[in-house]
């Protein structure tokens, strides 16, 4: 089981970052207002998340820690309806496989508990006091798996990935407060209170933020809305366009090169907007079991969709005036 558990962790926490987009997901699925995650070290020596969420009763933090164990699915049939963004109840226990983790939490009803793992194995378990919510604590990350460290990039480079996953995860979320810093250093602060605009001035800069305008369309099957940069501010990489599905930031091609059809030729060549693409639609036209990161989906009415997000952007522009 252990090693089992190792083999998963490969595919779903590749990196620090994989840490901490894992944690923090289970912190929204939790229906936490507040997030904060501190990490040492580019994410190796010390990831900290502690959220104001639902917490784990103490008799259910074994279980939570266990392969394939989930509250948020409960047979075949929800897999085609997932709302939470975590489903397959394996990051705990991946992370656990290949760390030294600590999770202080509390439900609110019961006293609260402290556990500790190591390998993949629970080390301890005692009541402690905690306020309602929860703190994981991921220590040597990889310590176990000699191999996952060697594939690593620079520290720079890990730390920048962990930042991109939370500047991204925090402009779906725009009505949770969230903090990330690093050894206290705070690098992003968003204030929690749903403005989209002022979360793009955290993430982005006010100077960027201001120069975006919002934009809106829908359709029977989808509702989309955000924030585009106009034309004259443009990036050189495609970094600055994030499409988020349901709140979940996805990785999609087309729908990336759907934003930018709808600049048309206002953008230059090699010239990317800095773009914040919502989209809501009922979860049964999406498929997020395709791959074990749920980064990419597979869509029904991905064309439509397309259409809808180059139409949107192009009247956008039009409507503003440029
Ligand atoms: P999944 O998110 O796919 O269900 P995880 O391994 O990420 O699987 O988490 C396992 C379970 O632990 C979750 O289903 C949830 O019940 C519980 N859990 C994890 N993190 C939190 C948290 N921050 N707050 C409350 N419950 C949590
Ligand atoms: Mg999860």
């Amino acid at each position: 089981e252990n090693l089992a558990n190792q083999i998963a962790a490969g595919e779903v926490i590749e990196r620090p970052a994989s840490v901490v987009k894992e944690l923090i997901e289970n912190s929204i699925d939790a229906g936490s207002t507040r997030i904060r995650i501190d990490f040492i070290e580019a994410g190796l020596k010390q990831i900290v998340v502690q959220d104001n969420g639902s917490g784990i009763s103490p008799d259910q933090i074994e279980l939570a820690f266990t392969r394939h164990a989930t509250s948020k699915i409960n047979n075949e049939h929800d897999l085609f309806k997932v709302a939470t963004l975590g489903f397959r109840g394996e990051a705990l226990a991946s992370i656990a496989a290949v760390s030294h983790a600590e999770i202080l939490t509390s439900d609110g009803e019961h006293i609260g508990a402290r556990a500790a793992f190591s390998g993949g194995v629970k080390k301890s378990q005692e009541d402690a006091a905690a306020r309602k919510g929860t703190q994981i604590t991921v220590r040597d990350l990889f310590f176990n798996t000699p191999a996952r460290l060697k594939y690593l990039k620079s520290p720079r480079t890990e730390i920048m990935k962990i930042v991109d996953i939370v500047n991204r995860i925090a402009l779906g979320y725009p009505q949770i407060s969230i903090t990330l810093s690093n050894k206290g250093k705070v690098l992003l602060r968003t204030p929690g209170n749903g403005n989209l605009k002022q979360t793009a001035a955290n993430v982005y800069g006010r100077h960027i933020a201001e120069k975006m305008v919002e934009f809106k369309a829908d359709d029977p099957d989808f509702e989309i809305n955000g924030l585009l940069s106009k034309p004259e501010l443009t990036r050189s990489t495609r970094n600055f366009m994030s499409i988020l599905l349901n709140g979940r930031y996805i990785k999609n091609f087309k729908l990336l090169n759907s934003i930018m059809d709808g600049y048309g030729s206002r953008l230059g060549t090699k010239h990317y907007p800095v773009a914040i693409v919502r989209i809501n639609v009922d979860p049964l036209l999406v498929d997020v079991n395709v791959h074990p990161t749920k980064q990419e989906v597979r869509l029904s009415k991905e064309k439509e969709l397309s259409r809808l997000i180059t139409t949107a952007i192009s009247d956008a522009f039009i409507n503003n005036a440029e």
